[in-house]
C-alpha cells in the first residue's frame, strides 16, 4: 500500500469511526430509507431544507464501512449548498463511482478515498447508497 492509499484508509476509517451528522432519526422525519441487500447496508435519512438551501442533513444506518463512511461525507459536503448545487454534486459523485468520469478532475480528496471501491462493482453500490438517497430527498423538495 503506498501512502495515498493508506492516507484514503485513514479518511474511510475516521468518518466510518466517528460519523458526522449520524443520529437517530424518528418515524415522522424520515424521508430516505435505502437499503443495498447484497450488503447488508442501510441508509436513513432526515434533511432539513429551508428556501432552495439545505440546512441540515441527518443521517442513521448500519453496514459496511464504505457505506457508513460515504453518508457521512455526503452530509458534510451537501449541508449549506442549494437544492441545486447538491444535486449537481450527486450526479457527479454518482458518475465518478461509476467510473464515468475520471478522478483526477476532482480535487475531493474524500472522493478520492472512496473512488478505491471502483473496482469491485458490488461496492459502488455500497458508496453510492447515501448520495442515492439524497437525490430521491431532493427530487421530491
Ligand atoms: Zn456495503
Amino acid at each position: 500500500m503506498d501512502d495515498m492509499e493508506q492516507l484514503y484508509q485513514e479518511i474511510i476509517l475516521d468518518h466510518y469511526k466517528h460519523p458526522r451528522n449520524k443520529s437517530e432519526i424518528p418515524k415522522q422525519d424520515m424521508q430516505a430509507d435505502e437499503e443495498n441487500p447484497m450488503c447488508g447496508d442501510r441508509i436513513m435519512l432526515a434533511v432539513d431544507v429551508e428556501g432552495d438551501v439545505i440546512r441540515r442533513i441527518r443521517f442513521d444506518g448500519k453496514g459496511c464501512a464504505i457505506s457508513q463512511a460515504s453518508a457521512s461525507i455526503m452530509t458534510e459536503q451537501l449541508q449549506g449548498k442549494t437544492i441545486a448545487e447538491a444535486s449537481a454534486l450527486i450526479d457527479e459523485f454518482v458518475a465518478m463511482m461509476r467510473g464515468e468520469k475520471s478522478v483526477t478532475q476532482s480535487e475531493n480528496e474524500e472522493w478520492l478515498s472512496l473512488s478505491g471501491v471502483r473496482k469491485f462493482p458490488l461496492r459502488v453500490k455500497c458508496a453510492t447508497l447515501s448520495w442515492r438517497g439524497m437525490q430521491k430527498v431532493l427530487a421530491a423538495q
